[in-house]
């Protein structure tokens, strides 16, 4: 039996205004080459100034995961030639990050909690890229100097889930911190995933392998499952030394395999030293507080959803996931509706119809604020679930007053006793027979009287009141 390690490397591309040691700006919407300057196209010369902003939103995510926030910090050169670096070294931090240590809880399926340990976070510039058209390669240097925040964690997953919960809470966490887009299809959320594995009760590690750049939670699944099978089969077939060995890999997603890419750099190969035109990045008083002005942080929201709002862990657990969702929530509390209702109006009816359609969360054509009116109606007993599904199946595609729909589609509940007793009298009396087969002992005919009651009040009647009602009366 084999043991699966995983640690992972993340890059997270800040969203700063400017490049990380240059005031061009991060956008690449622009024409290809055109947001670049001396600094970023490694003129002789031209000197780099670190960006307070990408410093600040390192730190951010450092008080986020609690990590040590280095009040002073190093930058170092790691050599490498590449056409879409034109200085044939990256600016990074080797020997002191900015962040240090620090820790991600994340949720299992089993309902447990499991520490996931942090090495570190750490500054560094992105290279441009090199586009490739047929036979004519060509260069834009436009993300060159675009500031990433390199975020790795401890060998200290254990599974392909782990790994793929680790990656979801990291990713949550910088939306909500709002220090990245972290949009993986663009590439501003990207993942290293180191692999091993090693016979359970083995103390030392096995010989891990790293697969590059992937950009989806379910390539990394699939990927660790891929490495896990071929390592494990070298292991068996007593090839282990010889098939497993340090090197980079990477994920071919049309043949569902890894492929060998290069063998793995030590560090000595790339000739780190500290770059000498950098002086350390020493922050300011000014720069903690920014840094720690942070919103509530998904664990602190779970806590609070199920201490305060009295919800299951499942419910806060979802709602929680992103920031779109549980924004949304809360917005649905503030306009009155309460917390049981709106999580299953929220969760099950809106989810659902956004599912069906092309719309989403951010876009619903149903703002928070009218689904959090329509819920408090259902919570004061105004109007019933059936009725509510039908104002919201219309507020789909129209943005509608709720009460004037009320009206019109004459869905106000009927809550008052005499009314619903008149259309229970009338079903009794219509229906004898019936009446005298469930006193004589068919209690099922009770749902059919409900359902008649319900019809007759074309489903305007409070259904619980129905139930009520007509248990006192057939006694
Ligand atoms: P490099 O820069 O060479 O990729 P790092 O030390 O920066 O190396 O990153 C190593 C990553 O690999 C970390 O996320 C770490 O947790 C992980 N790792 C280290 N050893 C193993 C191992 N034996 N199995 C799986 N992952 C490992
Ligand atoms: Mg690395
Ligand atoms: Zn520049």
């Amino acid at each position: 039996m084999f043991e699966t390690v995983i640690g992972l490397e993340v890059h997270v591309q800040l969203n700063t205004k400017t490049k990380l040691f240059c005031a061009c700006p991060t956008s690449f919407a622009h024409h290809q080459n055109s947001n670049t300057c001396p600094t970023c196209l490694a003129l002789p010369g031209a000197l780099p100034v670190v960006n307070k902003e990408a410093a600040i939103k390192a730190m951010r995510l450092g008080y986020a995961i609690n990590g040590i926030v280095n009040h002073s910090s190093n930058f170092d050169r790691k050599s490498y030639f590449y056409p879409d670096s034109p200085s044939a070294y990256q600016i990074t931090q080797l020997h002191k990050a900015i962040v240090q240590k620090g820790e991600v809880f994340i949720d299992l399926k089993d309902g447990t909690t499991k520490r996931i340990g942090m090495t570190q976070a750490h500054l560094e510039a992105d290279a441009g890229k090199n586009i490739h058209d047929g036979d004519v390669s060509k260069v834009d240097l436009n993300r060159a100097g675009t500031p990433l925040l390199e975020i790795v964690s401890d060998p200290d997953m254990r599974s392909a889930d782990e790994a793929v919960a680790y990656l979801k809470k990291l990713h949550s966490t910088v939306r909500y911190l709002d220090i990245s887009n972290a949009n993986m299809q663009e590439g501003s959320f990207r993942c290293d995933v180191n692999v091993s594995i090693r016979p359970k009760g083995q103390k030392e590690f096995g010989t891990r392998v790293e697969i590059k750049n992937i950009n989806s939670f379910k390539f990394v699944a699939d990927a660790i499952a891929y490495e896990v099978q071929r390592q494990t089969e070298a292991y068996e077939d007593g090839v282990y030394e010889s098939e497993v060995y340090q090197e980079t890999r990477l994920w071919n997603v049309e043949k569902g395999e890894t492929k060998s890419m290069r063998g793995k750099e030590e560090a000595a190969d790339y000739r780190y030293f500290p770059d000498p035109d950098l002086r350390p990045l020493v922050v300011t008083d000014e720069m903690i507080e920014e840094a720690k002005n942070m919103p509530e942080l998904p664990d602190a929201k779970v806590k609070r959803y199920i201490e305060e709002l009295g919800l299951k862990k499942y419910d806060a657990l979802v709602l929680c996931a992103t920031k779109e969702l549980a924004y949304y929530f809360e917005n649905m509390l503030k306009s009155g509706a309460s917390a049981k209702n709106s999580v299953s109006w929220l969760n099950n009816e809106l989810l659902g119809r956004l599912n069906k359609s092309e719309f989403n969360i951010t876009n619903s054509p149903v703002s928070a604020s009218k689904l959090g009116e329509l819920v408090s109606k259902i919570d004061n007993g105004e109007i019933n679930g059936k009725g509510a599904k039908d104002i919201l199946d219309v507020l789909m595609s129209e943005d509608s007053d709720i009460d004037t729909l009320i009206d019109k589609m004459g869905l106000k509940q009927v809550n008052d006793d005499g009314a619903i007793l008149a259309i229970i009298d009338e079903i009794l009396a219509n229906n004898p027979d019936k009446v005298e087969q469930y006193k004589g002992g068919k209690d099922k005919l009770f749902g059919f009287f409900v359902g008649q009651t319900m019809k007759a009040s074309k489903g305007s009647a409070n259904p619980q009141k129905v139930n009520e009602l007509l248990k006192e009366k057939l006694g």
